[in-house]
């Protein structure tokens, strides 16, 4: 259930409210807005009749109930009337879900300290937002370059400390969170830990920004049964991330579901991200495709560059040039501008 409280309620109308929702044994989590506070009431639905009766309590304007699985990260949770969605603040300069598109790129994972400073430089230069690459690498071969680990969080942090971007990396296992989050702004969960429930809980007792990529077989309401639970064990700061799912198709490493982009935006305030890298496989596409997903809504994107993909220790055949990368930052100011909003 969602209890919706009035524009101008008090902070005693919110605490009485909150407080009968614990009497009625749920557990109340509060959205505040700009404009009102909603209060997301979770617990046994069975019981959601008793719930309505918040309405006579002075302050709440109404109680909708949530049919959705997921709640939190719902759009009912926030003021449809005024179009509120999360705006994610990832540093003072650079978030996602506002009027300004967020590019995150950089190497698919950190190799050395002069490949990664050289990619930051370009990257920045091109003027990309946030600076990615993988200290921990998820790889489907147990033989293929595992990533620096610790060593590659701190070139991170001497990229971000030179370009002033911030940085984001994937954490893999749940061990590892307080290490990564100590030292990257953003927080990565990969397409094949969507599911895993003991790290998706464990991220949601940092405060760093989560960007949570959508697994090759997940539905759409998987994936926002994953962000719920980041949310619910007391993150808010999750931005979703479309990176291509599996189908029949063998042209491209995966298949964009650009459809997820409305679908996503219709059901749920999270910003959203796309990967056009890891959705084609080739950097051949990746230009069209990042058009297509700011042209369909997209909050940001997220896109491999490599100093020299040719030598790239991983995911070199989908990763730009510096020269590529320039050429997609300014096609792309062209479509943020037709979608109403500024690169
Ligand atoms: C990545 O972004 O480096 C990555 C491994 O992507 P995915 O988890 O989407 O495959
Ligand atoms: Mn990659």
């Amino acid at each position: 259930m969602i209890i919706v409280m009035k524009a101008g309620a008090s902070e005693q109308q919110l605490e009485e409210v909150l407080t009968r929702i614990k009497e009625l044994g749920y557990m109340p989590h509060i959205i505040r807005g700009e404009q009102r506070n909603v209060i997301g009431a979770i617990g046994d639905e069975r019981e959601k009749t008793r719930l309505q009766y918040l309405e006579a309590i002075p302050g709440v304007e109404r109680v909708v109930p949530i049919l959705r699985p997921y709640k939190l990260a719902s759009i009912e949770v926030k003021d449809q009337k005024v179009g509120e969605r999360s705006i994610i603040q990832v540093s003072p300069e650079v978030s996602f879900g506002g009027p300004k598109i967020a590019i995150i790129a950089g190497p698919c994972s950190v190799e050395n300290r002069e490949s990664l400073l050289k990619t930051a430089r370009e990257v920045k230069a091109a003027g990309g937002s946030m600076l990615r690459g993988g200290a921990f690498k998820p790889r489907t071969s147990p033989y293929s370059f595992q990533g620096l680990e610790e060593e590659g969080l701190k070139l991170l942090v001497e990229a971000r400390e030179e370009t002033g971007m911030p940085v984001v990396t994937e954490v893999v296992n749940p061990e590892d969170v307080d290490l990564v989050a100590g030292y990257c702004d953003m927080l990565q969960v990969g397409a094949r830990n969507i599911q895993n429930f003991a790290l998706l809980k464990r991220l949601g007792g940092v405060s760093n920004p989560i960007l949570l990529k959508r697994g090759m077989m997940t539905t759409i309401e998987e994936f926002l049964m994953s962000a719920e639970y980041i949310l619910s064990a007391g993150n808010p700061n999750v931005i979703l991330c479309e990176r291509g799912i599996r189908t029949f198709e063998t042209a491209t490493r995966n298949t964009l579901d650009i459809s997820a982009i409305p679908v996503l935006k219709e059901k749920t305030h999270l910003p959203v991200v796309v990967d056009p890298s890891h959705a084609t496989g080739h950097w051949q596409y990746v230009k069209s495709l990042s058009f297509a997903s700011i042209a369909a809504g997209a909050d940001g994107l997220m896109v491999e560059v490599h100093e020299r993909p040719e030598v790239a220790m991983c995911d070199g055949p989908q990763s730009l040039k510096p020269s590529t990368f320039r050429d997609l930052m300014e096609g792309l100011a062209k479509f943020a501008e037709a979608a109403g909003r500024e690169l």
